[in-house]
């Protein structure tokens, strides 16, 4: 059994300024202002975009983000509808096989001390459900069964694609909380996306701030 700290990765194909470049080729169209498309315009155009609430032009650039997570994470991730997924299945991976290390991945729990007891008792049981699992495929019974054993903890990975409106949405609701205090395991995750966003495609994120 091995426990790991969850994790996210932003897909690097396309560049801050290409998106900022793109929106703004495209949003011209709106007002047939192509020919005010000097090389600082970008931003401010998309800035005005933003303020003005015409978010459709948003839509026009999607990103895909990877998350190395636990289940519990990804089974609320996945309600967002606007998006494209790819999800670890528990269906087709068989955790004792050599490409897993022979063991079932769990992702440590933020809000329990390393070094408490409740953080023990939850090892525990981790520990047991993966000796479950692995009694049970030794029964020849397959992943897709056997997986049932499996907690809320165990890792998975799974890419996001989504457009940078729905991104926006989703950075709301899930790292600011804009209706309800989010579930602490987006709370690991999302505010450290939303600042890598802000970093990597500047304006588009700029407003989303707690
Ligand atoms: C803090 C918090 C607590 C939650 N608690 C619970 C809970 O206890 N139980 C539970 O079941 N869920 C819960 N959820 C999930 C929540 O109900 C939504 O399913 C989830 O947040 C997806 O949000 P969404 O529908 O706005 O977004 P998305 O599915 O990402 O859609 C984005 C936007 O597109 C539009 N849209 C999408 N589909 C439609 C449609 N069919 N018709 C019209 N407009 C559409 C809407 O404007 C929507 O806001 C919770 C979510 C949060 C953030």
């Amino acid at each position: 059994m091995k426990i790991i700290q969850p994790t996210f990765q932003v897909f690097p194909d396309l560049s801050g300024e290409s998106a900022l470049r793109k929106v703004e080729r495209i949003a011209r169209t709106c007002y047939k202002s192509e020919d005010k498309i000097e090389p600082d315009s970008a931003k401010k155009i998309v800035r005005a975009l933003i303020r003005g609430q015409h978010f459709a032009m948003l839509e026009h650039v999607s990103l895909s983000v990877q998350f190395i997570t636990q289940r519990s994470f990804t089974h609320e991730l996945v309600r967002h509808r606007l998006c494209a997924f790819a999800q670890e299945s528990q269906r087709y991976c068989a955790y004792e096989g050599e490409k897993f290390g022979g063991e079932v991945v769990f992702v440590a729990p933020s809000l329990l001390p390393e070094d408490s007891p409740a953080y023990r008792q939850w090892a525990q049981a981790c520990a047991a459900a993966e000796q479950a699992y692995f009694a049970l495929r030794a029964q020849g019974v397959k992943p897709e069964v056997a997986r049932e054993v499996l907690p809320n903890s165990v890792k998975t990975e799974i890419w996001v694609t989504a457009n940078l409106r729905e991104w926006r949405h989703i950075l709301a609701l899930r790292a600011l909380g804009t209706t309800g205090k989010p579930d602490p395991r987006m709370l690991e995750l999302m505010p450290g996306l939303l600042k890598e966003l802000q970093r990597v495609y500047p304006v588009f994120f700029d407003d989303l701030n707690a």
